[in-house]
């Protein structure tokens, strides 16, 4: 049994959920987090959560999504509100896409925590060349308080003892397993098993063998089995614990 813990099936193109899901399967990849990253298209994600088993949703807007996409506490919380929903995010701070004044961003990431918070259930955050601000917000918002996951990790050891320390979980993607991925590769091997989860990220960042095509949650097996190898465990060994974290961490959950 394997997690894909952060996809976008709903961005793939050229396939459909239902497709994806199957390849998953057949791959022992049981279950999904579709992530929001606009409200717009919230929808659409609580429909395949609804349909599909074993598939879950999140709500937010993506550090990325347009400045003009404004939200509240009591709007995220609402749409929060349905058992499919396990989760609040993406969220987060993005320096690499987005520049200027970001104001914007810092207080879209902080309405999403103070959600979380009220909501019960855990943040997704998204973080890029944004490291210190990032952990200096969740401080602020006391974060410490729901917890969450570090998706798509690509920073430094002690960034990731520091969002660990705030009872965050440590997620990495397909960037692990690129060549050129060294200083990531370490930090993969140092993060305690009872903080890892593994994702795809997809339709983005596949992971090797397949690096530069759509990716797919069935690919999340190449991501395990990489970190397996990195640490000398046994795929199975790396499964069932980002397996177990997954449902520890968004207990809401129900297989
Ligand atoms: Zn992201
Ligand atoms: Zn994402």
């Amino acid at each position: 049994m394997l997690v894909d813990s952060h996809c976008h099936l709903d961005l793939i193109k050229n396939s459909n959920p239902d497709t994806l899901i199957a390849a998953a399967h057949a791959q022992g990849v049981s279950h999904f987090l579709n992530v929001s990253i606009a409200l717009d298209h919230f929808p659409t994600l609580l429909s395949i959560a609804q349909r599909i088993d074993n598939v879950f949703a999140s709500v937010g807007i993506h550090p990325n999504t347009s400045s003009d996409m404004t939200v509240d506490v009591k709007t995220l919380k609402t749409m929060a509100n349905d058992p499919n929903v396990i989760a609040i995010g993406e969220t987060g701070l993005d320096y690499f896409r987005s520049q200027g004044d970001l104001t914007w961003q810092h207080q879209r990431f902080r309405t999403h925590i103070q959600a979380a918070k009220e909501v019960g259930k855990p943040l997704i955050i998204h973080s890029r060349d944004a490291a210190q601000d990032t952990l200096r917000i969740l401080r602020e918002e006391n974060a410490v308080a729901i917890g969450g996951v570090m998706h798509c990790f690509v920073e430094d050891w002690e960034t990731a003892q520091q969002a660990m320390e705030m009872g965050f979980y440590i997620s990495f993607s397909g960037i692990v397993t690129f060549k050129n991925a060294k200083a990531l590769q370490a930090v993969a091997k140092q993060v305690p098993l009872d903080r890892m989860l593994v994702e795809t990220d997809a339709p983005y960042l596949a992971p090797v063998p397949y690096r530069g095509k759509t990716n797919q949650p069935a690919y999340v097996k190449h991501v395990a089995q990489f970190i397996a190898d990195l640490r000398e465990e046994t795929f199975e060994k790396i499964a069932n614990v980002t397996t177990e974290n997954f449902f520890r961490l968004f207990s809401s959950a129900t297989t």
